[in-house]
C-alpha cells in the first residue's frame, strides 16, 4: 500500500480516500497496527485526541455536502476498541463480531450506519486488532459445532465483521480485514461475512478458503445512481462476483435496500437478468440472497432534503410507509405491513422465475 490517493469510481468528483489528517488516541498510535496506518500516510498531519468518539471538528455540516464529503476523504481516526463483545444477530448472521472499524468513506443516502461521529462519519480504524481476533476466535471456540442447520448457514457459525463500516474500503486503509479473513481461515466451524458496495481486488490474493462470505449489495442501476453515493457501479460489482468465487470466497448478494417506486419490478427483473448473464455456474451453485426492503428515518430524511432532495422522492413516501419507534428511540419508517407483504411476494416470485438458482435466505 502506498500513500497515493485511492481511486474512486469514475463518477465521483474526488478520490475515495486521500488522507491528510489522522486523529489518534495515543494508545492506538503505539500499537503495531496504529504504526502501520500512520506509515501508510506519512505526510498526514497527526492530531492527538482523548477519544475516537468525541472529535467535534469531524462532525461536519449537515447542509454542506462538500464539507462532509471532504472530511470523509481526508480524515481518518485511529482508536482502540474498548469493549469487546460478539452480539447475537440471527437473520443475516449468527453473531456480530466486535468491529475493527466504523464509519465509511462512501455516502449512501439511506445509510443506517450510526453517525455517532457526526454527519460526515469518516472511517475510524481500531488498532487493537490482535485482541479483537483473539476474542473472536475464543468466542467461536465456545460455540462448539453448529448442530442445527439454519438459513444463515447449514454448518458454520457466521460472524458479521462489517456491521459499522464497509470492509472492502477498510481494507484499503489497514490490514484489519485481512487479519480477520486469516483468522477465520483457521476456524473450520465459523465464517466471517460482510456486505459491500465497493470492489477491492486486493482481497483476491488472500486465500480465504471458503471461510469468508462476501455479500455484494445490488439494486437496479437507476436507483443506485441516485442513492448510492461514491460507491462502485452495480455493473462493476456484478462483474467482480466470479473473480471472488474463484479466489475462494463464498459470494452471496444483498438485494437491498429494495425501494418501491413506479416501474420498480421491471427494473429488478433487468437486474436479475444481468446477474444471471454476468456470472458463471460456480457462483450460481453457491449463491444465496438476503432481501431487505427500505427502512428510512425521519432525522435522516430532514438532512437529505437539504443536500439530496431527489433521493427523498424515492425514499420518503408517507402514503406507503408507516412509522416505527426503534429500540434506540429513533423514529424509523418502513413500508406498511400489507403493502410490504405484497411487494415481498412479487419480488420473491420474480426471483423464482428469473433466477431460480438464487436461494432467498430471508426477505423482510
Ligand atoms: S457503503 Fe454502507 S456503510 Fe457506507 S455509506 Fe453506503 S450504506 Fe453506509
Amino acid at each position: 500500500m502506498t500513500s497515493q490517493p485511492v481511486s474512486a469510481p469514475a463518477r465521483a468528483p474526488r478520490p475515495l480516500l486521500d488522507v491528510r489528517r489522522v486523529y489518534l488516541e495515543p494508545a492506538a498510535a503505539e500499537l503495531p497496527r496504529g504504526r502501520q496506518v500512520l506509515a501508510r500516510w506519512p505526510d498526514a498531519e497527526r492530531v492527538e485526541v482523548d477519544s475516537h468518539w468525541r472529535i467535534p471538528e469531524l462532525a461536519g455540516d449537515e447542509a454542506n455536502v462538500d464539507r462532509w464529503v471532504r472530511i470523509k476523504t481526508e480524515a481518518l481516526v485511529l482508536g482502540v476498541k474498548k469493549s469487546l463483545t460478539a452480539r447475537p444477530n440471527g437473520r443475516s448472521s449468527d453473531f456480530v463480531a466486535p468491529s475493527t472499524a466504523n464509519g465509511c468513506a462512501m455516502a449512501c443516502a439511506y445509510c443506517y450506519v450510526p453517525r455517532r461521529k457526526g454527519f460526515s462519519n469518516p472511517v475510524t480504524v481500531f488498532a487493537n486488532i490482535e485482541q479483537i481476533c483473539r476474542y473472536t476466535a475464543r468466542h467461536v471456540a465456545r460455540q462448539g459445532l453448529k448442530s442445527v442447520p439454519d438459513q444463515v448457514d447449514p454448518s458454520a457459525w457466521v460472524y458479521d465483521i462489517g456491521e459499522n463500516s464497509d470492509c472492502s474500503v477498510d481494507a484499503r486503509i489497514s490490514d484489519n480485514v485481512r487479519d480477520l479473513v486469516d483468522t477465520f481461515r483457521g476456524l473450520p466451524t465459523a465464517k466471517a461475512s460482510f456486505a459491500t458496495k465497493h470492489v477491492n481486488r486486493d482481497l483476491l490474493d488472500w486465500d480465504p478458503q471458503g471461510r469468508t462470505r462476501i455479500r455484494f449489495s445490488l439494486m437496479p442501476d437507476a436507483d443506485s445512481r441516485l442513492l448510492d453515493v461514491r460507491t462502485e457501479r452495480i455493473a462493476d460489482r456484478i462483474a467482480a462476483i466470479d473473480d471472488f468465487v474463484a479466489a475462494g470466497y463464498e459470494v452471496h448478494v444483498n438485494l437491498s435496500p429494495v425501494v418501491v417506486r413506479a416501474g420498480w419490478l421491471a427494473d429488478w427483473a433487468d437486474l436479475l437478468d444481468h446477474l444471471a448473464s454476468g456470472t458463471g455456474q460456480a457462483f450460481k451453485d453457491q449463491a444465496a440472497a438476503e432481501i431487505i426492503f427500505l427502512t428510512h428515518n425521519e432525522p435522516l430524511h430532514e438532512v437529505n432534503l437539504r443536500w439530496h432532495p431527489k433521493a427523498e422522492h424515492l425514499l420518503w413516501t408517507p402514503e406507503t410507509q408507516q412509522a416505527k419507534v426503534s429500540q434506540t428511540g429513533g423514529r424509523n419508517v418502513r413500508y406498511r405491513n400489507g403493502f410490504k407483504g405484497a411487494r415481498v411476494r412479487e419480488l420473491t416470485e420474480l426471483i423464482a422465475e428469473r433466477t431460480p438458482w438464487l436461494r432467498v435466505r430471508y426477505a423482510f
